[in-house]
């Protein structure tokens, strides 16, 4: 059985191997699963897992469920600083059950809720779908502004089928939070935490790394009181990324330890150049990926952040988080820099901006950010 995140990420087959094995009691039946583990990157879970008809049993009963303490309200309140100001989002619940969660996000401001849970006994107060598959169906591609998966992720055999249908729900820039139990608490071993119903077993490494590579963009992680980590995370790109069709990427010539540390080398580099621009008069060319990552890393550049720059019109006029967005004619001349946020706009700004730029703005500078499928070894 090969690792499903190695396999994603890097192109290899890394085999998983059997450390343990572990026998439950389901309805009375015994069964027994072996706890395999990757040993590149950590990940683990069961095999063989357990009969998808058994799971979708399962879970269309909820009252079969131990009552969990799930801490709805500190998730909706972590979500609320990473939202824009005023900002009236859309959002989706995977395992919604009675709402909770969802109405935590009500009392935020959150203007349309949804919710994907199986178990019909539930008479929801939020636009139920009873598969994620229905809600796809049903809604417009890239609709959703935050998706939750509070206590979900570790159920599931396949999470990367699921955060690609995700990619396909939240709009580009969207918040996705997750929540599972952490493999590296060291209660784990003394709670109910091994069960059959428990597919997947992640630490906060693996977890990040997954969400990474499914083209998502770590805002923020914490330790939870309930032995469990809880991420919150950025939808990067749209569309939903090709894998079978990409080249070779960043990650299939490195494994997640050089990927960390090449990461921080370039962080710590990017906010030593930031730090020497002594501007308070920023302009940043370009309203994308590049710009969003930029702005996730050092939110302190809005501050000095006057508007941003693109030159494909049907992006001007509107604000982008705190700042209008110019056509890069229309670039106010209080200006005194202009970060480019990709190496590869380069070319694209230095016309677009013309020559005017150069001899008005003291210093047009090139950033380029950490994307790691295009800055690889
Ligand atoms: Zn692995």
């Amino acid at each position: 059985m090969h690792c499903i995140i190695c396999n994603e990420a890097r192109g290899d087959i890394i085999s998983m191997e059997t450390v343990d094995r572990i026998r439950f009691e389901l309805d009375g039946v015994g069964l027994t699963e072996a706890i395999h583990s990757c040993p590149t990157c950590g990940y683990t879970c069961l095999h063989p897992g357990i009969p998808a008809s058994t799971l979708e049993a399962y879970y269309t009963n909820q009252s079969r469920w131990p009552s969990e303490t799930i801490a709805h309200r500190e998730q909706a309140e972590l979500i609320h600083r990473y939202m824009r100001e005023n900002q009236i989002p859309k959002v989706m619940d995977i395992g919604a059950y009675d709402g909770r969660f969802l109405r935590e996000m009500a009392r935020i401001g959150a203007s349309e809720l949804y919710g994907v849970e199986p178990d019909m006994s539930i008479e929801p107060d939020y636009y139920r779908f009873e598969t994620i598959e229905l809600a796809l169906a049903h809604l417009r591609p890239n609709s959703i502004d935050i998706l939750s998966m509070g206590h979900v992720f570790e159920h599931l055999q396949d999470p990367f089928r699921v955060l690609e249908q995700v990619k396909e729900l939240l709009v580009p820039g969207g918040l996705l939070l997750v929540e599972v139990p952490n493999l590296e608490d060291p209660q784990v071993q003394i709670v109910p935490y091994w069960t059959p119903f428990h597919h997947s077993y992640f630490t906060p490494t693996t977890l990040s790394y997954i969400l990474e590579v499914a083209g998502f963009q770590m805002q923020a992680q914490a330790l939870t009181g309930y032995r469990s980590v809880r991420m919150l995370a950025r939808n990067f790109s749209n569309p939903v990324p090709n894998w079978d069709q990409a080249p070779p990427s960043f990650y299939a010539r490195a494994g997640i330890d050089q990927y960390l540390l090449e990461r921080e080398i370039f962080l710590d580099d990017l906010a030593r150049r930031l730090g020497a621009l002594q501007s308070d008069k920023l302009a940043i060319f370009g309203t994308g990926d590049h710009t969003y990552w930029l702005l996730n890393e050092f939110p302190g550049l809005l501050e000095s952040t006057v508007c941003f720059l693109n030159s494909d019109t049907t992006k001007q006029g509107y604000w982008l988080d705190r700042g209008p967005v110019f056509s890069p004619e229309d670039c106010p001349d209080e200006v005194d820099t202009i970060i480019c946020s990709s190496y590869d706009s380069q070319d694209e700004m230095a016309q677009a901006v013309g020559k005017r730029a150069f001899l008005l703005y003291d210093d047009v500078r090139a950033y380029d950010v950490w994307m790691g499928e295009e800055n690889g070894v």
